[in-house]
């Protein structure tokens, strides 16, 4: 071979392979290209190659260091690609995602569930309601539940208004969240007595500003936020009842107050805590986020009551490193369910500030890294499908859903139309429905290392369910009062 012909093909192999320089010992070894030519396919991202893996120096080991060691070493070969678990990969090296197997899993858990869940007999809204959004991010119809699921729920409502986890159980805020959320998705919220339910929400909110879970029960910011939720998919008026604590206590409607105690839960970390002086914790970020976005247009009135630039710097700091998901708290373990609460509310952060910045923050925060962590570790490898914490838990629904939603929203782009109306006529907070959603372009998804068959559909950034559903209720109730729809 001439020397041209031979500078030819270097030039050919350079374009598709990595020349792995020959160290001393090898010179004269096998002739070019022989086995010193490695294809560098799927090259690893920076946070992944060995000057970012070896930061800390092995000797200062503490209990949480080598739990976090722990951690790593059973993530890293997935992460790396040195066990891809028999999965399928696409063409950017990755596991595809399990589509139908996680459709299958979602379905198992709405069928006969084995006896140990007879302890999760007061949660069963939310078993339900995570198999029905599971499956509705993945883009399948529950219509099919609707019958059963109506009849489930029927005896859980209560006649002093709300659902409790079970019949003849008291209302409470998580069990009356995951059944009015779950007929939303089929279509079955004239279920809903949306007069006791007005009454009753009126009973747990409390002349500070914020919720109780239940009557007497603890007051934190899951109550604000399932309360909002329901006040804003089923059109309750915005007033309070007049057998209200809050209302004799000088307040006169349900966000009264509520800006000012969702400021008292920010945290000297930036992030958010369930109560005053509570730790920051990911899932109470989402809560207080997406509460705000539901009275006001999130540019408005988030910056009002929140510190941002601490809030995303906190958010930021959650984000681990090798793993690439979300830890929920500072110095705990990556948790695939932490993809949704605060990946999710990076899109309701963004929209903080302000419509020039939603699209020009786009690089705010890894979307490349969740990704390959939910591919690579979240996916339950074999036949059963469904998604995990970490590789040594086992899936679950809550899982899932979650980590599903994550994907969502390191996937897709969301915006919020900072010029639509937040109050209809009727008076009704129409903020959490201005928003729409956006697809990946191809550069985006080879950037994320997903194909099309990878990608998962649009979850609301404020109800955390598809756009189509969200779309039906706002809708729905239009005219507000109790008279006849
Ligand atoms: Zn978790």
């Amino acid at each position: 071979m001439s020397p041209k012909a031979d500078d030819a093909l270097d030039n050919l192999l350079m374009e598709k392979a990595k020349i792995v320089e020959l160290s001393d010992s090898e010179e004269g070894g096998p002739p070019f290209p022989g086995s010193h030519l490695k294809r560098d396919v799927h090259p690893l991202p920076p946070w992944l190659t060995s000057p970012a893996l070896n930061l800390f120096p092995e000797e200062y080991a503490t209990a949480s260091s080598d739990a976090f060691k722990k951690v790593r070493n059973e993530c890293l070969p997935h992460l790396l690609g040195e066990d891809n678990q028999n999965l399928p990969l696409n063409k950017y090296g990755l596991p595809h995602l399990r589509r139908e197997q996680h459709i299958n899993f979602l379905h198992s858990t709405l069928g006969n569930l084995p006896a140990p869940y007879v302890a999760l007999d007061a949660a069963r809204p939310w078993l339900f309601y995570w198999g029905f959004s599971g499956l509705t991010v993945l883009g399948e119809d529950v219509m099919q539940y609707r019958q059963r699921l109506i009849e489930t729920v029927r005896p859980m409502q209560n006649l002093q208004g709300g659902y409790g986890g079970g019949h003849g159980q008291f209302s409470h805020c998580a069990a009356s969240y995951a059944c009015v959320l779950s007929l939303a998705m089929v279509n079955g919220l004239e279920e809903v007595n949306r007069n006791t339910m007005w009454h009753w929400l009126g009973k747990i909110k409390q002349p500070n500003g914020g919720f109780r879970m239940a009557e007497n029960a603890e007051m934190d910011i899951r109550g604000a936020y399932c309360a909002f939720i329901m006040i804003t998919v089923l059109n309750l008026p915005l007033e309070l009842p007049p057998s209200s604590p809050a209302r004799h206590a000088g307040l006169k409607t349900f966000d009264d107050g509520l800006g000012e105690y969702i400021r008292s839960l920010q945290t000297y970390e930036g992030g958010i805590g369930a109560t005053p002086g509570d730790e920051a914790h990911g899932a109470y970020a989402f809560l207080a986020m997406g509460c705000l976005s539901m009275i006001d247009a999130p540019n408005k009135i988030i910056p009002k009551y929140i510190d941002t630039s601490a809030l995303l710097r906190w958010m930021a700091c959650q984000q681990t490193q090798p793993e690439g998901g979300y830890a929920g708290r500072t110095n705990k373990l990556v948790d695939s369910c932490y993809s949704q609460w605060i990946g999710g509310t990076w899109a309701l952060l963004q929209a903080a500030f302000g419509a020039g910045e939603q699209e020009s923050s786009e690089n705010v925060w890894n979307k490349q890294a969740l990704v390959r962590y939910l591919l690579t570790c979240a996916q339950q490898p074999g036949k059963k499908g469904g998604m995990r914490d970490k590789p040594s838990a086992k899936p679950d629904g809550y899982h899932t859903t979650y980590a599903l939603a994550g994907l969502s929203a390191a996937m897709n782009h969301y915006h919020y139309d900072t010029e639509a109306p937040t109050r209809s006529e009727s008076g009704r907070l129409t903020s959490g429905f201005n928003w729409s959603g956006k697809s990946p372009t191809p550069e985006k998804m080879e950037k994320l290392g997903v194909e099309e068959s990878d990608l998962v559909g649009y979850v609301h950034p404020v109800y955390v369910m598809p756009f189509k559903v969200v779309e039906n209720f706002s809708t729905k109730f239009e005219k507000g009062g109790f008279g006849k729809e």
